[in-house]
């Protein structure tokens, strides 16, 4: 009983702690009741997406208890980012990892040793030695927590054989909480990280992975750099990731960028580590800089005013599509992902998975090439996009009203007899063939190849001549995503699923590309009434601000916060404080600042409508 009615109190504490020291007004989905299982010191896994906020769920709980929350982080750019909003806040955090001075790091230990700390972050392989174990049995750990869980699983992607030995630490701490965060983690995974950290009476907490605020666009690649441009285009002074299939395309897309004036670098596995190091720590704090990057760039980059993440190539599956745009709009404030999407890519991709693998027709191949067909039949969607999205997670949403199929549905044509020619045409051929191929058969083509293999004699030669070759090209791509086709991986040779075939054939729907201008997608982010001009004031102080500091922008305030600021124009330190972001440390140390910006903006509106009734 008494354990239930502190829990209560901690939640009411909790929520003031939200306000006061964090600045926003309601927790997220998820949070609230992660926050009670922490506070109650349950042994937990919580499972959300990237950009739910799972930092919050453990450094709330951790400000709010005695003692001395132990914080495991995988990478010291995390790490690092962490502290500094923390620090920002006025929260008592410190850090220990190899890239730091060892003077820093013994006045953060003794700190931590003193008391004086409610969050230490530190590697695993740091906390892992029997040094620290023991320094750490003296002082006393009020819980542990683990971020990125899944790199302690070797069914994760991400699988760090430092996080293995984490498993170590129920011996050690008994009695001590353990918390684990993450935001992928299938079944396996999942139970495989409640057996190494939580042991048999871990709980787990999974929750959503909407990410409504981000805008869902596949379009298809016809002139790709020209696309690339152009969307960026809408985009200028924002920050965004350009993901790329190469090393070589990052550094192509990077030279095209900032021969057209954008602010924009390379970023890829190729560049040594004091190279990666200093692009990486550009991009947290310049709020205009464009990366062009492979998958290289990405795990733990916590940026939450990231307003944009193209793919200048399709990904490798919808799990790293999912975790690529998630990136995106970690605010909460309106961002796009955009792909661009062409059945060439997707050979490139069958190819990388070709290459990866020594037998083609291992499990583990297969569930690639599935994957990458998930990945194909996602693109082609003719329904929400969003929808087909989170039905892969497992999880069900009316069709959203915010993706670019639900804005523009595509024009779906009857094309039931040009699929019956196709399937003619790959059967006929000897199911050997790939798609460019067949689109010359069936355009009657005169060819050096056709006269060798004797295609010219088959019936269906020609028979689809009154369609221009990227129409058949189109269609099987199509048929492909629908199952009806399929490549064969080592020769790109087209087979018939014949099961398929034979009642899907009857009633295929083409969906017809919009290509050019008009497929052009919606832009320009919804400031909700905010004047666009005060916003870009604002944005000016933030950066000055973060420049005096030495900080990224975001941690002096989020673009939501920026965005709230302007529309409230608020007068007072007090009223100030009311806008979502704003605690109470940042309150005292900000307010002056902005109000003078909005009481100048203020003034010279004021001028310009006298001006203009004058
Ligand atoms: P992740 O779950 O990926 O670790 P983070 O903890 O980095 O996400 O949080 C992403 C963003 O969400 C941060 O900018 C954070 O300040 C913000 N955020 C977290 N909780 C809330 C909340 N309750 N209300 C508004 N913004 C929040
Ligand atoms: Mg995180
Ligand atoms: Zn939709």
């Amino acid at each position: 009983m008494k354990s239930e009615a502190s829990a209560r109190v901690n939640l009411e504490d909790a929520r003031a702690l939200l306000k006061e020291v964090f600045g926003f007004g309601d927790f997220r989905p998820g949070q609230e009741e992660i926050v009670a299982a922490m506070l109650a010191g349950d042994n937990l896994l919580a499972v959300m997406p990237t950009g739910a906020g799972k930092s919050l769920c453990y450094q709330a709980p951790a400000l709010l208890s005695d003692g001395l929350t132990v914080v495991v982080s995988p990478l010291i750019a995390l790490m690092d980012n962490q502290i500094a909003q923390l620090s920002a806040l006025g929260a008592a955090a410190g850090v220990i990892h190899s890239n730091r001075p060892r003077a820093d790091n013994v006045a953060d230990w003794r700190r931590a040793a003193a008391g004086d700390l409610k969050l230490l972050y530190m590697a695993p392989e740091r906390l892992m030695t029997e040094r620290m174990l023991a320094a750490l049995k003296d002082v006393g750990v009020a819980r542990f927590v683990v971020d990125e869980a899944h790199c302690v699983s070797q069914w994760g992607h991400d699988f760090r054989p430092e996080y293995f030995a984490l498993a170590k630490l129920r011996e050690h701490f008994p009695g001590t909480p353990r918390a684990a965060f993450t935001a992928t983690a299938d079944e396996r995974t999942r139970s495989d990280i409640a057996t190494r950290l939580l042991g048999p009476d871990g709980a787990m907490h999974i929750h959503g992975f909407n990410r409504p605020n981000i805008d869902l666009v596949v379009t298809d690649k016809f002139d790709g750099k020209n696309q690339l441009i152009a969307m960026l285009g809408e985009h200028r002074g924002e920050q965004g990731i350009v993901y790329c299939l190469s090393r070589k395309e990052t550094e192509e897309i990077a030279a095209l960028l900032q021969g057209d004036g954008f602010n924009a670098v390379a970023y890829h596995a190729g560049l040594d580590a004091g190279e990666r190091t200093d692009r990486l720590n550009r991009f947290l704090s310049e709020p205009d800089l464009v990366v062009a990057a492979t998958v290289a760039f990405g795990m733990g980059i916590d940026k939450p005013d990231i307003r944009f993440v193209f793919h200048y190539a399709m990904p490798a599956s919808i799990e790293a599509y999912y975790q690529e745009i998630g990136r995106a709009g970690r605010d909460g404030a309106p961002a796009r992902a955009v792909m661009l999407y062409s059945g060439a890519d997707a050979t490139r991709r069958r190819r990388m998975v070709d290459r990866d693998t020594d037998d083609r027709s291992s499990e583990g191949a297969r569930a690639e090439y599935r994957r990458l067909d998930d990945l194909i039949a996602y693109c082609e969607a003719v329904a929400c996009r969003r929808q087909r999205l989170l039905d892969y997670f497992g999880e069900t949403i009316e069709p959203c009203g915010g993706c670019d199929v639900c804005r523009q549905p595509p024009d779906l044509i009857d094309a039931s007899a040009e699929a019956q020619l196709v399937i003619e045409a790959v059967e006929a051929s000897g199911e050997v063939f790939g798609p460019s191929f067949i689109a010359e058969i069936l355009r009657g083509a005169d060819t050096k190849k056709i006269r060798e293999k004797n295609a010219d004699a088959l019936s269906v030669y020609g028979a689809g001549k009154h369609k221009a070759a990227a129409f058949w090209r189109m269609l099987i791509r199509q048929m492909n995503a629908a199952g009806l086709l399929e490549i064969d991986t080592e020769y790109g040779g087209l087979k018939l699923n014949r099961a398929r075939c034979a009642d899907g054939a009857a009633a295929f729907k083409l969906r017809r590309q919009k290509t050019g201008a008009k497929a052009r997608t919606r832009t320009s982010v919804d400031l909700g009434g905010a004047d666009a001009g005060l916003l870009e004031a604002l944005k000016q102080k933030r950066l000055e601000l973060a420049r005096e500091r030495n900080v990224p922008a975001y941690v002096i305030f989020s673009d939501r916060t920026l965005i709230d600021m302007a529309k409230r124009r608020p007068e007072t330190v007090e009223a100030f404080g009311d806008v979502f972001g704003v605690g109470a440390a940042k309150q005292r140390e900000f307010a002056a600042a902005f109000l003078s910006v909005l009481c100048e903006f203020e003034d010279d509106d004021r001028a310009k409508v006298e001006r203009g009734a004058a």
